[in-house]
């Protein structure tokens, strides 16, 4: 399933195990969001020329956290691009070791790091992202610290398009979006804080790593049932 589904005139995603999103800016630059599970690299390529891209147009590659299935395939989509990689200090940490921070259950860690370190490949984080930085990007994405998932989590607002993506802050794995789970968070609390954060940005599409994005204005009530367990 490499065909990549449409999101606005200007965003697709296609989904490795988690989405992986594909931004155009009005000046016809790429950047990518997240690089799914090992093996997504060719995938990606797939995706990328059946949009009539090529993989030299993207020029950054933005990290929301290193789990496998959100970094597995960086190293892979960073050579394939030739992008420089935008993370968070903390996720520049984990990614450069090929190993992911600590949120998961003791049993699943046991058997997830084996897998993790004979599937995925150690990647250089090239430019490291601080909460409030602006990434030059069609106008400008916001970088915004966002801890809760995972101690190194990070959102971006693509500002233009008004569009927050929040993996795996937020997610809908059924119809109403919600935080991740709290038996695969690290800290509920601070989740709580950074959806507090994350959505005063006002965004009017919410990208998440798992499931389909979200229009706001199509379902507003979802983003109030979220703010009721915040
Ligand atoms: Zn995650």
């Amino acid at each position: 399933m490499s065909t990549p589904v449409q999101i606005t005139e200007n965003l697709w995603s296609i989904t490795r195990g988690a989405n992986i999103f594909i931004l155009r800016a009005q000046d016809g630059q790429l950047a990518l969001i997240d690089a799914g599970m090992p093996g997504a690299r060719n995938p990606v390529k797939a995706a990328l020329a059946a949009l009539n891209f090529h993989p030299s147009m993207v020029k950054q590659i933005l990290i929301t956290h290193a789990d496998i299935d959100h970094v597995g395939s960086l190293h892979g989509i960073a050579a394939a691009t030739g992008a420089p990689i935008y993370a968070g200090s903390l996720s520049k940490g984990y990614i450069e070791a090929a190993t992911s921070p600590p949120h998961i259950p003791a049993l699943m860690e046991l058997i997830a790091r084996p897998i993790q370190r004979i599937a995925q490949r150690k990647a250089t984080v090239d430019r490291v992202v601080q909460d409030g930085d602006m990434i030059d990007f069609d106008g400008g994405i916001q970088a915004i610290l966002a801890p809760g998932h995972t101690e190194d989590n990070f959102c971006y607002y693509w500002k233009r398009e008004g569009v927050l993506f929040a993996p795996d802050l937020l997610n809908r794995f059924g119809q109403n979006i919600a935080l991740t789970p709290e038996r695969i968070t690290w800290n509920m609390a601070q989740a709580k804080q950074s959806a507090h954060k994350a959505l005063a940005l006002d965004p009017q599409i919410i990208c998440f790593g798992h499931g389909p994005h979200l229009v706001i204005q199509d379902k507003p009530e979802q983003i109030e049932m979220l703010r009721k367990t915040l």
